[in-house]
């Protein structure tokens, strides 16, 4: 991206598109810490396009674009960018009633012959108060003016084919007609960061989402059991996390050979309660990894009662080894409506592909759905815990995960 001004290049080589900023707008005092959060994120994500701006103005934001960059593109950029509320590609033009009169039968002309639209009405808004024109009475005078200039067009101001709004600011008028919806939650990096536990399944990976949408930056920690588990599987994971970078920026894997610690328990626990053991090493290890990386908390993808790990007895027995906050922003919701997610932040069909987790090397035939932390505590005091997770935490290996 280039810095660009404006007599550099004329406003009419560029697209122009308004960019709402949602919660981040709502945060009294924060709100220039917010939005100059927002522009930082959008830049960073148009950066490599040639000819962009993005400029903060009257509360929001502004993208120009030069006109060789698809509009869909730069909407499609901006859409993964998190605080964007909602984005609309605009025309502009003076703000005088003459030209928004003028700008207005072009438009509407255009999207005659692009869409064959048959009727319309107008919504008006005046960020400048002291413009002489009232909000009403801009969208009547510009609904007569367009009336008169596209004969095939009728007023419908219930169910109109579209609503052009027209939005008169000190700089310019602003004629738009789609209000494009972003995923909504507030910047990247606005709200500490969090270390997700993330498998190879479908639930991780929208967790530590849902978890940076609303501002929290993210590393991620992913037990493996070699050779076990394959390298395929671990590849897998790995393709995963580019596609959270995408939304996420860039971020470190930290990758953990859990295979001695399940080894041990096999050998020294009751086989069903093996899962919930695993469990908890996971756990010890990844908060152990969350505080030496500067993590404030965990991101689990649990979900109450999705599979014997998850009942309100084993979610007691994991939680009692954490002294940190665990984050299990589905613990409420249903699988259908996670996949629903994971379909739209597109790691649904990777999510899906049949490698082998950890969490299923010596799975137990009946694994305990009600564990009792004191039945587990006795059974874990025949392994050395702290010395098991040190060597684990020591074995790590750090992966750089780059956006897709
Ligand atoms: P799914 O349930 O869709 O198969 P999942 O990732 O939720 O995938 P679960 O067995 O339900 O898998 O595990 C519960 C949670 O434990 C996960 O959401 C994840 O946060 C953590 N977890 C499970 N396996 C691993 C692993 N191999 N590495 C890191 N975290 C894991
Ligand atoms: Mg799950």
């Amino acid at each position: 991206m280039t810095e660009v001004n404006n007599t550099a290049m004329q406003e009419e080589e560029r697209n122009v598109f308004i960019v709402r900023c949602g919660e981040a707008a709502l945060k009294g005092q924060n709100k220039p810490y917010f939005e100059k959060m927002l522009v930082e994120r959008i830049k960073r994500l148009l950066h490599k396009y040639e000819g962009v701006e993005v400029r903060r103005r009257e509360g929001l934001v502004f993208v120009y674009a030069d006109k060789k960059i698809a509009k869909d593109e730069i909407i499609h950029q901006i859409g993964k960018v998190f605080g964007v509320a909602s984005i609309s590609p605009a025309v502009t033009c003076e703000p005088t009633m003459e030209a928004v009169y003028a700008t207005a039968v072009d438009y509407m002309k255009q999207l005659i012959e692009e869409r064959g639209i048959k009727t319309f009405k107008v919504e008006a808004k005046r960020a400048d108060k002291s413009f002489p024109v009232t909000s009403p009475e801009i969208a009547r005078r510009v609904g007569a003016a367009v009336l008169k200039g596209c004969k095939v067009l009728k007023v419908d101001v219930h169910d109109p084919d579209v609503v052009l709004f027209v939005d008169m600011r000190s700089d310019k008028a602003y004629l738009y007609q789609q209000k494009i919806k972003g995923f909504g939650g507030l910047p990247l990096g606005t709200n500490g960061k969090g270390l997700v536990l993330l498998s190879g399944g479908i639930d991780s990976p929208v967790a530590a989402f849902m978890m940076a949408k609303r501002g929290m930056a993210i590393e991620a920690v992913h037990f493996h059991s070699y050779p076990y588990t394959s390298e395929r599987a671990q590849q897998k994971v790995e393709e995963l996390a580019s596609i959270l970078a995408i939304y996420c920026s860039r971020f470190k894997m930290h990758v953990i050979n859990l295979l001695p610690i399940q080894e041990q328990i096999v050998m020294h626990c009751r086989e069903e309660e093996t899962t919930i053991m695993v469990r908890r090493f996971m756990m010890r290890i990844a908060q152990a990894v969350a505080k030496e990386k500067g993590c404030d908390m965990l991101i689990t993808g649990e979900s109450l009662g999705q599979v014997a790990s998850q009942t309100s007895d084993a979610l007691v027995c994991t939680d009692a080894v954490c002294d940190i906050p665990v984050m299990r922003p589905l613990i409420a919701m249903d699988k259908v409506d996670i996949m629903d997610i994971a379909r739209d932040i597109d790691t649904y069909e990777t999510s899906i592909q049949p490698y082998e987790d950890c969490c299923t090397v010596f799975l137990p035939k009946h694994p305990l759905t009600r564990p009792k932390l004191k039945r587990i505590e006795e059974s874990e005091s025949k392994l050395d815990v702290d010395a098991l997770v040190k060597a684990a935490v020591e074995s790590l290996e750090t992966i750089e995960i780059f956006p897709r």
